[in-house]
């Protein structure tokens, strides 16, 4: 089938790919002619696993194609995904603009032929009519450019070049974890799909086709992948619900990490204790610095803002981000009881990203833990797998970034394990201990093995742990 993807980020670059790769012919539009370039040349913009290696295939296939012409796009695809940004503005509602821009862009190139507009944008719930109304506008906007024949009496003739366009607009939220999001793609938990018209449903349900029958599956003995149909409204609240539930279940395994510290108990065990209850699950229980990220925080907020703005306040949502601000600075706390004054002190981050595999900064807690300590005049050094090896920790203030682990260690007062990249387990921490001015570590997300640790000479604290 003939996609476009408007917007190339994580989600859309990873979208066009995949679908490029089980054989659709897909044109990613994005207006960073930068980034265009580098896509063009076969190079990610961003670090996922497995994502360039699938984009060189879908290029040398003919398969995918990279542009910024928005016109040629909309002109290609039969199916039209909306995949740009929508962060969070500064009240927490979410910053729907860009998606505004894609809508009525969509609208003034839109050709005849029917078309199926996605939104795999997180948006708003009642997005979809809106979008909807905009591409419209679009259109419309361009009809009132065209010449306009007059009929003998005056009357203004619509050309006939100008066929009224047929479009429906779905909605298809997007699930997929930065940091596996190409196995996420082909391996999906389930497709979601909202929308009133079963045409348009059909014709997602076509494109999904070699995902959902497990044919990219990494188990294709598995059944085929669950498509919830429904409408557009319910669709659009199950991403937010999705990661409202995720958000508030770190956030309560968090309180109880705070709880197991008072009481002595280890987090790490009764999280295991916990998770093992198949009604719960022990995924999203990991205790530690509280979480970040691009989505859960702006998603959070945008569905409490949602709540509020039809008459009704998500105390539990509103609870779970309170206690994750708490959680956020726990780290500062614990360097306080082991170090005592932290002004002079020089402290080290393993780890910049919201998580591990990921080159993504957005909303870190890293972020939250360097503004504090910097605050408190401690002197604040951080190493990272990947940011420590693009640059791209260059942009931020109030942090030495290192280029090695090693480098990190040296004249450190404590270091925070703020990311669980798989890599800071086989770290030589004995030489490391032996660089460090006080070799103090906070374990931010209970990842390293305390014992190991404490046997060459590291004062150990976890989260609850
Ligand atoms: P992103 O910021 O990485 O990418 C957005 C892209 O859109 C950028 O490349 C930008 O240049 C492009 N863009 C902006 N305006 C444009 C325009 N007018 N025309 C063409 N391109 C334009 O964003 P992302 O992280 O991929 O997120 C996209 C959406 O998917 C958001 O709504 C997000 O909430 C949702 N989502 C993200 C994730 C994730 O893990 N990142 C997961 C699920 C859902």
């Amino acid at each position: 089938m003939r996609v476009c993807v408007i917007g190339t980020g994580y989600v859309g670059l990873v979208t066009g790919a995949c679908l490029a790769h089980v054989g659709h012919e897909v044109i990613c539009v994005d207006n960073n002619e930068a980034k265009v370039k580098l896509m063009q040349s076969g190079q990610s913009p961003i670090h996922e696993p497995g994502l360039s290696e699938i984009m060189q295939q879908a290029i040398a296939s003919g398969n995918i194609q990279f542009t910024t012409d928005l016109k040629a796009g909309v002109e290609h695809g039969e199916i039209l995904f909306i995949a740009v940004g929508t962060p969070a503005l500064p009240n927490g509602e979410s910053d729907t603009r860009y998606v505004e821009a894609v809508a009525r862009g969509i609208g003034s190139n839109l050709s005849s032929g029917y078309k199926v507009i996605v939104n795999k944008s997180t948006v708003p719930i009642g997005s979809g009519d809106w979008v909807r109304m905009l591409v419209l506008d679009g259109v419309a906007a361009r009809q009132k450019e065209m010449p306009v024949a007059v009929a003998p009496g005056g009357m203004p003739v619509i050309p006939e070049s100008f066929d009224a366009p047929q479009f429906d607009v779905v909605s298809n939220p997007e699930f997929l974890r930065e940091g596996s999001a190409v196995y996420d793609t082909f391996n999906p938990d389930r497709i979601v799909l909202g929308g009133s018209n079963p045409q348009a449903l059909e014709l997602m349900r076509k494109l999904y086709e070699p995902i959902t029958n497990r044919s990219t599956a990494e188990n294709q003995s598995l059944p085929p992948v669950p498509v919830v149909t429904t409408d557009l409204q319910s669709a659009e609240m199950v991403k937010y619900a999705s990661n409202a539930f995720l958000a508030t279940k770190i956030s309560f395994i968090n309180e109880v990490a705070n709880i197991c510290d008072r009481v002595g108990a280890d987090v790490v065990e009764v999280a295991r204790g916990i998770g093992l209850d198949s009604r719960i699950g022990g995924k999203f229980l990991q205790a530690g610095i509280g979480w970040g990220g691009s989505c859960f925080p702006k998603d959070v907020s945008a569905l409490i803002h949602t709540a509020s703005d039809y008459g009704y306040e998500a105390k539990l949502m509103k609870a779970a981000v309170e206690v994750n601000q708490h959680q956020r600075v726990i780290a500062v706390e614990k360097l306080q009881q082991a170090l005592k004054i932290l002004k002079g002190k020089t402290i080290g981050l393993l780890g910049l990203t919201f998580k591990p595999d990921t080159d993504d900064m957005r909303d870190a807690p890293a972020l939250t833990l360097v503004e504090q300590l910097v605050r408190l005049g401690a002197k604040v050094k951080a190493y990272d797998p990947i940011v420590s090896q693009t640059g791209l920790g260059q942009g931020l203030t109030g942090v030495q970034v290192e280029t090695d682990p090693e480098r990190l260690a040296d004249g450190c007062d404590a270091l925070v394990v703020v990311t669980d990249w798989a890599e800071f387990k086989s770290l030589d921490f004995s030489r490391m201990a032996k660089l460090m001015s006080q070799p103090v570590i906070i374990d931010g997300r209970n990842f390293l093995d305390r014992e190991t640790l404490e046997g060459v000479g590291f004062r150990y604290t976890g989260i609850g742990h």
